[in-house]
């Protein structure tokens, strides 16, 4: 500020000659015409004398002594850099470091800080699925394979048991099944050959605790509880669970669910090859694989999957709406059934399946 009352631009140091010689004590000044004395304190002899756009003056960084090189070589060394400062300031030289910036304005360094977590969050928030695509994409097809047969073993021995459907109810599902599996419509996740392909199992199980249900191992192992077979007016609504099953499974979906659950550490470590003992104990234990609930996208997708399957197979391609809407009116909203709290009958959803059914159908309208 202008009425402000201007420092006395001389600053006490030490000057030291170009060549060899002893340091002196002398004080440095800047007259009005910008010209820079460094004057022997005692006798005030002129020791050195240029403009100051000549001199070279070290950066302030905290508080360690600043120097000014004359362009004769000799220098001016002195603690005082707030008057250094002050010399410098005006004049617009760029003698402020980058270092003492920080030190000095700590609002800034706050900033700085507040930005790295922010960077931080972008990352991990980005990171993630896209670790998780490339986890899908690296993982041999033996991976899906042995944890589809523990998840299978596990489940056995927690919950299912021995199914109770005839031996020819059996053998009419599952001819159905093989049918519809033959004609699975390949996504974009579709394996390169054909050994590759996951292979289409339909299992019979007594659901027990689990109650009317139908699930996919990625494999292609496919579970199917008796519970589900009685609860379904018709057989176009249990294989139209399976065709959305099958969805799942040819999506990729419970690998990318599982991954997800892992981490960003223990996909690292899957990407990299190095199946640590964390990320081993989640690929074994198979009740992970089961307890998996998808997303909202990923079961809209095995929604349409079912209506496309079925409609190819020559099914009603409706049948997973009209599975839903028998849900909703039977089980209503006592949520006690599992595949209605994984799969619940929301009317957005029976919507949706009853109009891509209808758009299926009738391709013209
Ligand atoms: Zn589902």
């Amino acid at each position: 500020m202008a009425s402000e009352a201007r420092p006395p631009l001389s600053a006490e140091g030490q000057w030291r000659p170009p060549a060899v010689g002893r340091a002196k004590a002398a004080s440095l000044t800047i007259s009005q015409d910008a010209t820079v004395v460094a004057a022997d304190r005692d006798s005030g002899a002129v020791l050195a004398s240029a403009p100051f756009a000549s001199l070279t003056i070290s950066d302030r960084v905290g508080s360690i002594p600043r120097t000014v090189t004359f362009p004769d070589g000799s220098v001016f060394e002195t603690s005082d850099n707030d008057t250094i400062d002050n010399m410098v300031r005006p004049r617009g030289k760029r003698h402020f470091g980058f270092v003492h910036g920080l030190e000095k304005f700590h609002p800034r360094l706050i900033l700085f800080a507040a930005l790295v977590v922010a960077f931080c969050f972008v990352l991990y928030r980005f990171a993630v699925p896209v670790l998780v695509e490339v986890a899908v994409a690296v993982t041999p097809p033996v991976v899906p394979k042995l944890l589809s047969q523990g998840a299978l073993v596990s489940l056995d021995q927690t919950f299912f048991e021995e199914t109770k459907l005839s031996i020819e109810r059996q053998k009419a599902l599952s001819d159905q099944f093989a049918a519809m599996a033959k004609l699975t419509l390949r996504g974009s996740a579709a394996p390169a050959s054909p050994e590759d392909a996951p292979a289409y199992t339909l299992n019979f199980r007594a659901g027990g605790t689990i109650g009317p249900n139908a699930f996919a191992l990625p494999d292609g192992t496919v579970v199917l509880t008796d519970e589900l077979v009685e609860l379904a007016d018709d057989d176009e609504m249990v294989l139209a669970v399976l065709a959305h099953e099958i969805g799942h499974v040819e999506r990729q979906h419970s690998l990318r669910q599982l991954y997800r659950a892992a981490g960003v550490t223990a996909l690292i470590m899957l990407i990299g090859g190095d199946i640590g003992s964390g990320t081993g104990d989640i690929l074994v234990q198979g009740s992970a694989l089961a307890s998996l609930s998808y997303s909202r996208g990923a079961e809209a997708e095995a929604d349409r999957y079912s209506v496309e399957l079925m409609h190819k197979v020559g099914h009603d391609p409706a049948a997973i709406a009209r599975f839903f809407e028998l849900l909703r009116d039977k089980l209503g909203d006592t949520g006690k059934n599992d595949f209605l709290s994984s799969h619940p009958a929301t009317p957005e959803r029976i919507e949706e399946t009853r109009r891509y059914a209808e758009e299926i159908s009738n391709p013209g309208k």
